[in-house]
């Protein structure tokens, strides 16, 4: 297995959650390739470095799109 970043399962992109914004108390299977065939069933305050951000994560807050200046 890759020896990756460490995070939490809320916010890995393989935590099979249907929640935008999983809580630590939501528990739900991982589907990190490496990791399925176990079936685990891991809770959101649990972690691995297998870690990847789900989309939409990780972007800095202070980020905006600029603004079409075409007119
Ligand atoms: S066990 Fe690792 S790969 Fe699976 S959901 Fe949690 S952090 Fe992601």
């Amino acid at each position: 297995m890759a020896d990756g970043q460490w995070g939490n399962c809320k916010g890995c992109r393989h935590f099979a959650s249907h929640n935008a914004q999983p809580s630590e108390d939501e528990t739900s299977r991982c589907m990190q390739p490496d990791l399925s065939e176990f079936e685990l069933e891991v809770s959101g305050n649990s972690g691995c470095n297998a870690y990847e951000a789900r989309a939409g994560m990780g972007t800095p807050a202070t980020y905006h799109e600029p603004a079409p200046s075409v007119h």
